[in-house]
């Protein structure tokens, strides 16, 4: 099937209107059209070449929400014009212990990326939702609940599920105390997540003007990360540190934060932290631990979480023709939450 979106060309170039070709039907393929993409930073960081592994031309974007068109003979679960999401993985291997448990994203053999990946079958380069169809096989096909507004529920397929998998496994519940570093797309859903499960929640920004929106997303306050009397007042007074920071940073400053057994989860960076003293870990018990993503079952928990309490991201909406500018802009931070493409935008005739 011939569909049209928005492709980079090479790391330096603006994404710009892109035609190629969706596979035809699988038996387990579920075939959708777009409706919204979720603008999520790692897509910045793949269309630019950040982590260095990048392919091109690359049609970015795993916050996806659609309608089905379209189903292979063999898929049981959908129909067409049922509302579906799919977020950052597309396959697995579906046999490992990982995959077995629902932890496709950890799978041994590695997981298929929605985009920047390698089609299992037949090694072709996969494409993601910044286009107007996707065909996706149906194990990794999520139902979007009749509660969600499917205009806002794109994030939760890759920011929702990044922080809310790291929260569920180092279990936080009522009175856990959370620290959210970095108050952007993951950062504010791991506040509105953690504030869900019941949590004591501070954003630690870097940014003293982020306090009446850290207080409207349901943080209890706002810690300045300059602001050193008042991280020396918060030594040893959280449970949990979830780190959404996209770039190179130290993160000595926040051990102390730590109380005696917390964990200190990575979710933002890739690649080389600054330099860092074992002291914390040793003296305190502390941990430094990371988290990806999170598996299919999960997600699918997360979105019946959201509808179940309400839970959905703050949004900015845009045309498909301004994701460049959105790039520039969520480069600087200027994002309050996520920026979300309604894919209506795309229009064949802009395709070229
Ligand atoms: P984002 O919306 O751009 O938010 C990042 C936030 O980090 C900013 O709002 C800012 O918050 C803070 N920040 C930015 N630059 C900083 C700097 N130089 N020093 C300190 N803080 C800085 O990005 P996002 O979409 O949330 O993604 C965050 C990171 O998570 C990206 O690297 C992305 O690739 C990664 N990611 C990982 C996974 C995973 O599975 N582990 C999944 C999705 C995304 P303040 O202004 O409040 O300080
Ligand atoms: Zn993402
Ligand atoms: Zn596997």
């Amino acid at each position: 099937m011939k569909t049209i979106g928005y492709a980079a060309q090479a790391a330096t170039t603006p994404l710009a209107p892109f035609s190629f070709e969706r596979r035809e039907l699988r038996s387990n393929d579920v075939a959708m059209e777009v409706l919204y993409c979720g603008v999520c930073h790692s897509d910045l960081h793949t269309a630019r070449n950040d982590w260095g592994w990048s392919t091109y031309p690359s049609v970015p974007g795993h916050e996806i929400v659609g309608r089905v068109t379209a189903v292979g003979s063999g898929v049981t679960r959908y129909k067409p014009g049922d509302s579906v999401a799919v977020g950052c993985m597309v396959d697995s291997c579906q046999k490992c212990d990982q995959c077995q448990k629902g932890e496709e994203q950890l799978c041994r053999l590695g997981n298929t990326q929605t985009y920047n990946g390698k089609d299992r079958v037949t090694g072709e380069p996969t494409f993601g939702g910044y286009a107007k169809h996707l065909v996706v096989r149906e194990e990794f096909v999520l139902r979007v609940p009749a509660g969600l507004d499917p205009a806002r529920t794109g994030p939760l397929l890759c920011a929702g599920i990044t922080t809310y998998a790291p929260l569920r496994h180092w279990n936080v519940g009522p009175g856990t105390r959370v620290g959210v570093l970095g108050l952007g797309g993951l950062g504010h859903m791991a506040v509105k997540l953690a504030v869900g499960l019941g949590a004591d929640v501070t954003v630690l920004s870097r940014r003293p003007d982020k306090q009446a929106d850290a207080l409207a997303l349901g943080a209890h306050r706002l810690l300045v990360s300059a602001d050193k009397d008042a991280m020396k007042k918060a030594k040893a007074s959280f449970d949990v540190i979830i780190d959404t920071v996209p770039v190179k940073h130290d993160v000595t400053p926040y051990m102390p934060l730590l109380d005696i057994d917390g964990t200190f989860v990575i979710v933002g960076q890739l690649g080389p932290l600054a330099e860092i003293s074992s002291m914390p870990m040793v003296s305190g018990r502390r941990r430094i631990t990371g988290s990806l993503i999170g598996g299919i079952a999960q997600t699918q928990e997360l979105l019946d979480f959201c509808a179940a309490k309400n839970i959905l991201p703050d949004c900015e909406m845009i045309r498909m023709d301004q994701i460049n500018e959105a790039f520039e802009r969520m480069e600087k931070a200027d994002v309050r939450y996520r920026f979300v493409i309604d894919m209506a935008s795309l229009s064949p005739a802009g395709a070229g």
